[in-house]
């Protein structure tokens, strides 16, 4: 059967982390189905496994990491992973995070908060600063996942929010910095999107999930696949003149605002 690409990523390497489910598999699965052989990045070892082999099933390579993103060393080795089994890195998706249990400022604790900025922020930052050398070699696209609440503020989120907001930052940054060196540098807003995520925030019950849905001008949640498809763009030659840009798929929730 012929394999119909949109973008055709045939010879390149994709590192994707939070890869073992929701918004990070899909991508990963989006980049194997253009051809690309994807490095499988998550907390989760029996996960990132897991996701592997559903690659290797569209005949690419799957190389399945356990990596706390948090953790600059864990990433270091991550990427010396892909380089001595991959032996390149075209694109990165820097896509690790956790939720925030709702709570005001100043009922948060220092534990939450430091976790989260750890997580959200740090592990994009950990990824970029040891992504960009290997990139600065041959050229390559990053995108960093925020959020709309990167851009917005939320009750009960304070730390979420501060940390994806940072990733805006951070973003922005890092693309002034790379731009014409070839690696290009943009971030991606999701609105809310069905995943595991999701499912811990409505709890499973159908009267949460319509407060979710709701918020969603566009009467819907969002696919992963829906950020995929944006992240595939983002890496694409197809938007090679956007560099710094947090572009926001959310279904119109920030629109209004
Ligand atoms: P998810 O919980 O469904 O999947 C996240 C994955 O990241 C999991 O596989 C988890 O094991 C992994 N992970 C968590 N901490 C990690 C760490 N320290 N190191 C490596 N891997 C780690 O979440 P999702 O909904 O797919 O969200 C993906 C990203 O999108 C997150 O950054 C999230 O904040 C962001 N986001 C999600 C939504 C949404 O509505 N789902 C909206 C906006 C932004």
């Amino acid at each position: 059967m012929t394999i119909h690409r949109r973008w055709n990523f045939e010879g390149k390497v994709a590192f994707v982390t939070g890869a073992a489910n929701g918004i990070g598999q899909a991508t990963a699965l989006a980049f194997a189905q253009e051809g690309a052989d994807v490095v499988v990045v998550d907390l989760s070892e029996e996960g990132a496994k897991a996701t592997a082999q559903m690659i290797e099933a569209q005949g690419v390579r799957a190389v399945p990491v356990r990596c706390d993103v948090s953790k600059p060393e864990d990433v270091q080795a991550a990427l010396a992973v892909t380089i001595d089994k991959l032996g390149r890195l075209d694109f990165a998706f820097n896509n690790a995070g956790i939720e925030q249990p709702l709570a005001y400022t100043a009922d948060i604790s220092d534990e939450v908060f430091e976790r989260n900025l750890r997580v959200n922020l740090g592990g994009v930052f950990y990824c970029m600063k040891y992504q960009i050398p290997i990139m600065l070699k041959s050229g390559g696209s990053i995108v960093n996942t925020s959020s709309g609440a990167g851009i917005v503020g939320i009750r009960g989120q304070a730390a979420y929010c501060a940390a994806k907001h940072g990733v805006i930052g951070l973003t922005k940054s890092a693309a002034l910095e790379y731009g014409k060196d070839g690696v290009r540098i943009n971030a991606v807003c999701p609105g809310i999107i069905d995943t595991p995520m999701i499912g811990r925030f409505t709890q499973g019950t159908e009267e949460n999930r319509k407060r979710m849905i709701a918020q969603e001008p566009i009467g819907r949640l969002g696919r992963p696949e829906e950020i995929a498809n944006t992240v595939l763009w983002l890496c694409s030659d197809a938007s090679g003149f956007a560099i710094g840009h947090a572009v926001v798929v959310d279904g119109g929730q920030t629109a209004g605002l």
